[in-house]
């Protein structure tokens, strides 16, 4: 008997799997992304119990055909892309199509979809990467994706899983960001029934910061705008009131995608070294807009680290848009000459 064997396809996504869905708050990630690719205006989030036995997304995107809803759970099946050289100028924050077979692998799920121009939609549960029923129904357009009991079948991850409230925790901060990632669409975040926040989707990124952190904190927030050579920055910049002694309040967005990136803290940092003091890290969010041939978001598969082409570029014209900025508002001292 042959040793080596190819797997079979429920055995590779359940392996592959584990990459892109760690925890219940990389599925209401995966989810809401798509939600957000398919140019929602709304969506809700529901989670209860640490999103462990449930995660609700309702959006009024522009929903699945009702002939590719089936498709949409295999690997690699995606709309956003497709040949390699489109990853070079990818907008959309999907292009893998590993989210749905992946998330289809490990749990129990029900999807109700339908177009805005069908009459009738699709709904479709997945169970362990098997559609096991499939049917023609009266929903509204958009899509809403159930997902029940996470790793119900793989307990090994399932046992890897922290306390209820840690997982809480962890979608909590993803739901932040992607509001604060997208303030044009209105979010929505339930918790165990409890409506958490709710932003209201005009385009006023301060208006969101007034909706998820409060009027204290949205206050002390200065708007700002700044372009360069092709590069857009806007966002908000925290008073020094805002300042905190860890980094949880530095938000950094690509073409309205979240990232961590040494460089743009650099950069950040640096601007508003006169204003706050040594050991704190200033509250600001900020949002690049960038040709995205200029950026390589296809480092890993959560998206979350990226690779500038041409960093030096991109570290100057944050350090000066953020410190130019700080400098009109009066909040960094001018030096006075001394004659
Ligand atoms: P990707 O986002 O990388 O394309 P996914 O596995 O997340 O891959 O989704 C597969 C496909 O299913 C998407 O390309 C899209 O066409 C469709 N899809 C998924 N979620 C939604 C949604 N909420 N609204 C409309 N289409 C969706
Ligand atoms: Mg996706």
């Amino acid at each position: 008997m042959a040793l080596i064997k190819l797997l079979d396809t429920h055995t590779i996504n359940k392996i592959a799997a584990g990459e892109v869905v760690e925890r219940p708050a990389s599925v209401v990630k995966e989810l809401v992304e798509n939600s957000i690719d398919a140019k929602a205006s709304s969506i809700t989030v529901e989670i209860k119990n640490g999103g462990i036995d449930l995660i609700r997304i309702t959006d009024n995107g522009k929903g699945i055909p009702k002939d590719e809803v089936e498709i949409a759970f295999l690997r690699h099946a995606t709309s956003k892309i497709q040949t390699a050289e489109d990853l070079s100028h990818v907008l959309s924050l999907g292009f893998r199509g590993e989210a749905l077979a992946s998330i289809g692998a490990v749990s129990k799920v029900e999807l109700l979809t339908k177009t805005p121009h069908d009459l009738t939609g699709k709904r479709v549960e997945v169970e362990a990467g098997k559609i096991i029923s499939s049917e023609e129904i009266a929903c509204p357009a958009g899509t809403t994706f159930i997902m029940r009991q996470l790793f119900y079948n793989v307990p090994a991850r399932r046992a890897f899983l922290k306390t209820v409230s840690t997982e809480a925790s962890k979608i909590a901060d993803v739901v932040y960001k992607l509001a604060l990632a997208h303030p044009e669409i209105a979010i929505k975040y339930i918790q165990n029934n409890k409506l958490i926040f709710q932003t209201n989707g005009g385009y006023d990124l301060q208006r969101c910061v007034f909706s998820l952190y409060g009027k204290e904190t949205a206050k002390d927030t200065i708007p700002f705008h700044y372009e360069k050579d092709g590069i857009e920055l806007s966002g908000l910049c925290g008073l020094a009131t805002l300042a905190r002694a860890n980094r949880n309040y530095e938000f950094f967005f690509i073409n309205g995608r979240y990232i961590k990136s040494p460089l743009l803290q650099k950069a950040v940092e640096e601007a508003y070294k006169t204003l706050i003091t040594i050991g704190k890290f200033p509250f600001i969010i900020l949002h690049l807009n960038l040709a995205p041939e200029e950026v390589d978001v296809n480092v890993h598969p959560t998206k979350l680290e990226v690779r500038f082409k041409e960093s030096d570029r991109i570290y100057n014209a944050v350090y000066e848009g953020v410190h130019h900025h700080l400098s009109a508002e009066n909040l960094i001292p001018k030096l006075t000459s001394l004659t």
